[in-house]
């Protein structure tokens, strides 16, 4: 499928929930938010017939995202639809890595691909303070299971916020190194504002050449991560959602005043 810029959209973000199990400084409010309800959020079957209408339409890579997404009851059965849908060529996960070592193997038995893991520090206590309450250990066990587990290649995801260290950015590229993990800086961003920068490392935020739609956890196909458009596939349906989505997709991003980030999966 090509938007009206010529560019090809073959790349569906899915936020399957907006529930986290942890509550980082630049994501979510420290006591929470008031969750989606259950009723609004997509089942995995809506989920999946989103996914073969994307395929029919051209569409091969899915990422699946959050909030958390493996907060979500029942997510490895989720992978395995996905996976079997014939023509979905790369399945991948973004996770904070607070419970990947208790999933990893099932999520590679499912079809999963490849996993990117969310590492702003290799600080114990600045881990702590930045997502308030994380444990690390979790997350350094989360990706020694992921790589046990074939879950290749690894990226880590480290948000630059004004307060990272040129320390934290060289002990997060010798871990990298070390380890065989692709290290990807993502400045903080700003929705409201419509503050966004191109990922280092990464394709994201370069709108010249853009190829991605997301699915919202309530349905809703968005053109641009930095705009207020959406197109509910409960009200129009799949494909009708896609195509319509294609065909509004912004030359580039503005602000987006609909969503944050923790049901957007950013
Ligand atoms: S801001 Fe919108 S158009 Fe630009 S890269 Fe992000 S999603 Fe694509």
């Amino acid at each position: 499928m090509l938007d009206r810029y010529n560019r090809r959209i073959n790349y569906l973000r899915i936020s399957v929930t907006d529930r986290c199990n942890l509550r980082c400084r630049y994501c979510m409010p420290a006591d929470g938010i008031d969750w989606i309800k259950h009723s609004q959020i997509l089942s995995f079957e809506e989920i999946t017939e989103v996914v073969k209408e994307a395929v029919a339409l051209g569409i091969g890579k899915v990422r699946l995202t959050g909030g958390e997404p493996l907060v979500r009851k029942g997510i490895v059965n989720l992978v395995k639809m996905i996976s079997d849908v014939k023509g979905v060529k790369d399945l991948g996960m973004t996770t904070n890595g607070q419970v990947l070592e208790e999933y990893a193997a099932d999520l590679a038995k499912a079809g999963l691909n490849r996993v990117n893991v969310s590492l702003d520090t290799l600080d114990a206590a600045r881990y702590a303070h930045l997502s308030r309450g994380g444990n690390i250990n979790n997350v350094l066990k989360g990706l020694e299971a992921a790589c046990e587990a074939g879950l290749l290649p690894i990226k880590i995801n480290c948000v630059l916020t004004p307060e990272t260290t040129e320390t934290t950015k060289l002990e997060l590229r010798a871990f990298c190194d070390d380890n065989n993990y692709k290290l990807r800086f993502i400045r903080q961003m700003s929705l409201e504002d419509g503050s966004f920068s191109q990922v280092e490392g990464g394709e994201g935020g370069n709108c010249r050449i853009c190829n991605r739609l997301r699915l919202t956890a309530t349905g809703d196909i968005k053109p641009c991560l930095f705009g207020d458009d959406g197109f509910n596939i409960r009200e129009l349906g799949a494909a009708n959602a896609i195509q319509m989505a294609v065909g509004m997709k912004p030359e580039s991003g503005e602000k987006n005043n609909v969503n944050q980030f923790y049901n957007i999966g950013g």
